[in-house]
């Protein structure tokens, strides 16, 4: 693979609230607003703060400072319980908010959101305005008092480097011809996976600087880090796309014609209907997203991950089968893919997806799902598909032009198949396809 000559393309914008809790809290309460706040697990001199708001930063307080602490550094700090309900529902406003700009890829934590770019969108002063249009959003449907940093970049570690760059209101983006030279300032703790631990093992190795880390080549990166992950670095930051928005290792020709949504499912979720019902919507968005860029695809990708038990981890770990997602989830994980005649319409790729649903596996190590991503590759533009000798016998294509229709009035996710499914049960699918085994990527974040 060449690492010079990417074009000069943003494929994701990484977006990541700035104090996100202590926002909140002054969306919430206004008189808070401008003031020094912290959000803390429970009134006592003894725990950590949570979150920290800008004006306690400027106090140095942040995020695992001592209460007693903090009010040493800033008399009068107000102190706040926090309560993950209202958090979870900001960040799930949040996501419809940037929805309306752009949808969401892919949600890595409470407040991190991921979208991809397609087509035009990646054009740097397009990605910038959409960018704009992200923040813009989300100050009008949220809250005035909630501010995010954006980040472009050609692939997703990128993107989180990047957002991180800026704070508060940022919007940082990282070409492939300035690259490495852009991050050559940063920490290395800055670059995400790389933690405390890590870091004194680079520094044991002699790798002090990013500027040292970025003079290694390819083989030097591997055998510093001592696995496939130092290569993937190698390549990530300099540009390359190795992955698409849902972790799946594919070349760079393919990132640019793929399009995948994925989501860790809420607690409440993880079971076999909840992670239906959410497989199921992500479609629904993934198919409307392809026909508003004017694309058909050929090929419906699934992948699954799965929560562990301890013993279950135990007993897989001397198989060699266990990962840990970034959230530390101990997981299996699944993934299959099918090959079909390229379409557009919800409909088909549906059946496509509840026949890839299906074959996912039984046993008791595959009952409580966490992570559910779905991804469409081999994009084919529309101008180059060729149409089918008879025409759609039911109609499927003027179906789904007419749900985008009443979306886009109404809001993402106002029109689904839901009701139709129980009717569709017993009928036979009626497009052929292959289905292979996926394989997907590793977790950094
Ligand atoms: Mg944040």
């Amino acid at each position: 693979m060449s690492t010079l000559a990417h074009p000069d393309r943003f494929s994701f914008l990484h977006i990541d609230l700035n104090s996100f809790f202590a926002s909140v809290e002054q969306q919430l309460h206004p008189e808070y607003r401008g003031k020094p706040l912290a959000v803390v697990p429970t009134v006592a001199d003894t725990t950590v703060c949570i979150a920290a708001s800008y004006e306690a930063k400027a106090f140095g307080v942040k995020t695992g400072t001592q209460v007693g602490e903090a009010k040493k550094l800033c008399p009068g700090i107000i102190l706040i319980e926090g309560s993950h309900t209202e958090y979870a529902k900001y960040s799930h406003a949040i996501t419809e908010a940037v929805d309306l700009a752009c949808p969401v890829s892919h949600n890595p934590s409470i407040d991190e959101m991921v979208c991809q770019l397609m087509g035009r969108e990646q054009e740097p002063s397009r990605a910038r305005k959409i960018a704009l249009e992200i923040k813009q959003s989300i100050y009008k449907n949220v809250g005035v008092a909630l501010r995010c940093s954006i980040g472009m970049a050609p692939n997703r570690y990128l993107a989180k480097i990047a957002s991180d760059m800026q704070k508060p209101d940022g919007l940082i983006g990282l070409l492939p011809s300035q690259l490495p030279r852009a991050i050559a300032h940063l920490e290395l703790r800055d670059l995400p996976g790389v933690g405390a631990r890590t870091e004194a093992r680079l520094n044991s190795k002699g790798i002090t600087t990013m500027e040292q880390l970025l003079a290694l080549d390819r083989n030097g990166m591997r055998s510093l880090f001592d696995s496939v992950w130092g290569d993937r670095m190698y390549h990530w930051l300099r540009g390359a796309q190795t992955e698409d928005a849902t972790g799946h290792n594919v070349s760079q020709a393919e990132v640019q014609k793929s399009l995948g949504h994925s989501h860790v499912l809420a607690p409440e979720h993880r079971s076999p209907e909840g992670s239906w019902a959410v497989a199921h919507k992500l479609l629904h968005k993934a198919a409307m997203r392809l026909r508003m860029e004017h694309f058909y695809t050929g090929s419906l990708a699934v992948t699954i991950r799965y929560q562990l038990t301890r013993e279950q981890a135990e007993t897989q770990a001397t198989r060699g089968k266990v990962k840990r997602h970034y959230s530390g989830i101990k997981n299996s994980g699944w993934g299959m893919e099918a090959r079909f005649r390229d379409c557009q319409d919800t409909l088909t790729l549906l059946e496509v997806l509840r026949s890839l649903w299906s074959q996912r596996p039984q046993g008791p190590e595959y009952q409580k799902p966490f992570f559910v991503g779905i991804t469409m590759r081999n994009l084919i533009p529309e101008d180059e598909h060729q149409a089918e000798l008879f025409a759609d016998p039911n109609n499927r294509a003027d179906l789904s032009a007419t749900m985008d229709k009443l979306n886009l009035k109404y809001g993402h996710t106002t029109l689904h198949f839901a009701g139709m499914l129980p009717a569709r049960e017993s009928a036979p699918t009626r497009i052929a396809f292959t289905q292979i085994p996926v394989q997907y990527g590793v977790d950094y974040m």
